[in-house]
């Protein structure tokens, strides 16, 4: 720890995964794929050149998909030994594929008031106007904030500040890609600074699970699906998330195996709209959201599938009894 007399420690850790932020040309694959280091990455960006104010380190070099809840786990054990180093803030450089979903497991399991941002890129390093840079700097000077200490991990893209618990990416290509589409932006960047305009309400972290999270899965809704993927999940599964249709409906015929399923595991319902909540008393028909809690089914309130998943996993790695499932659920959303 840092006494009082001493000058405040601004040096910010970063922590790159992979990425299109870390991705150029190479001789080995025909497309871009990661090759940039972390060194490479901090040096392409003016204003970052040269200090000692970062310190980078290479944790792993995968694109977005190929990151497991593992490495996560990992991840969130490097940050938090960072604080007991006395980095102000942790930046951590990943693939935008799955970058809503690792941000969102890192808030769930980190303790801590030092500011932990994650940043990505949409266009590779080798292509004209790579938001890489940009990108970067914006996240270590919102690492560097005052205001964003006890906020939540973070995600900024785009001169954006978003909190890792609403953070969708909601376009495949445009660098203007990530939102919150339930709450919007908690801040921007702006001349160099973080401006928050809200900040999320503090929830308790879970247990760090050692090792990888149960299995969850997620079944989407879809027109005329006959629910065969349904079909074979216990003893397969610790889990399901239903993607069902608007405020939390799916086709009648769906019901009496998830009935079943629920009986066996936790089934949560969340919407695969992605934006805006399930309803809980509105509908009253044959798979409609009424219907399903009747069955046992648990709302996801407002929280997308892929977050919904990630939270149920994290719950059943803490053996979270089914009643304080629920009440997780709602709390969190
Ligand atoms: N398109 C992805 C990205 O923006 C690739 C990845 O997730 O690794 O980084």
């Amino acid at each position: 720890m840092f006494s009082a007399d001493r000058a405040p420690n601004r040096t910010v850790l970063v922590l790159t995964l992979g990425g299109t932020i870390a991705m150029t040309r190479t001789a080995a694959t025909p497309g871009v794929a990661p090759t940039l280091t972390g060194s490479d990455l901090v040096g392409a960006v003016p204003g970052l050149q040269g200090t000692d104010e970062v310190t980078v380190e290479d944790f792993r070099q995968l694109p977005g998909a190929s990151l497991a809840t593992s490495d996560i786990v990992s991840l969130v054990e490097r940050i938090s030994r960072a604080i007991r180093e006395g980095f102000v803030g942790v930046v951590v450089t990943q693939g935008t594929d799955t970058l809503e979903e690792t941000s969102y497991l890192t808030d769930l399991h980190y303790q801590g008031a030092m500011p932990v941002v994650f940043t990505g890129a949409m266009r590779n390093a080798a292509s004209a106007g790579a938001d890489g840079p940009a990108n970067l700097l914006a996240a270590v000077q919102t690492a560097r904030s005052a205001d964003a200490r006890g906020a939540g991990v973070l995600v900024v893209l785009g001169d954006e500040i978003h909190a890792a618990r609403h953070v969708r990416k909601t376009h495949t290509t445009s660098p203007g890609a990530f939102g919150s589409p339930n709450t919007g932006p908690l801040g921007h960047v702006v001349e160099g600074a973080a401006r928050f305009h809200q900040l999320p309400k503090p929830v308790a972290p879970l247990p760090l699970p050692v090792g990888e999270l149960p299995q969850v899965e997620i079944v989407t809704a879809s027109l005329g699906s006959s629910g065969t993927l349904l079909k074979g999940l216990e003893g397969e599964v610790s889990g399901l998330v239903v993607a069902a249709f608007g405020v939390g409906h799916v086709p009648e015929s769906w019901c009496s195996r998830l009935e079943a399923l629920a009986a066996a595991m936790p089934v949560v319902l969340a919407s695969r709209i992605g934006t805006g909540p399930i309803l809980t008393s509105t509908y009253g028909f044959a798979g409609s959201e009424s219907d399903l809690f009747a069955r046992g089914l648990i709302g996801a309130g407002t929280l997308d599938p892929y977050k919904a998943r990630l939270l149920l996993a994290a719950l059943l790695a803490a053996d979270t009894p089914r009643t304080e499932i629920a009440k997780a659920f709602l709390d969190r959303s």
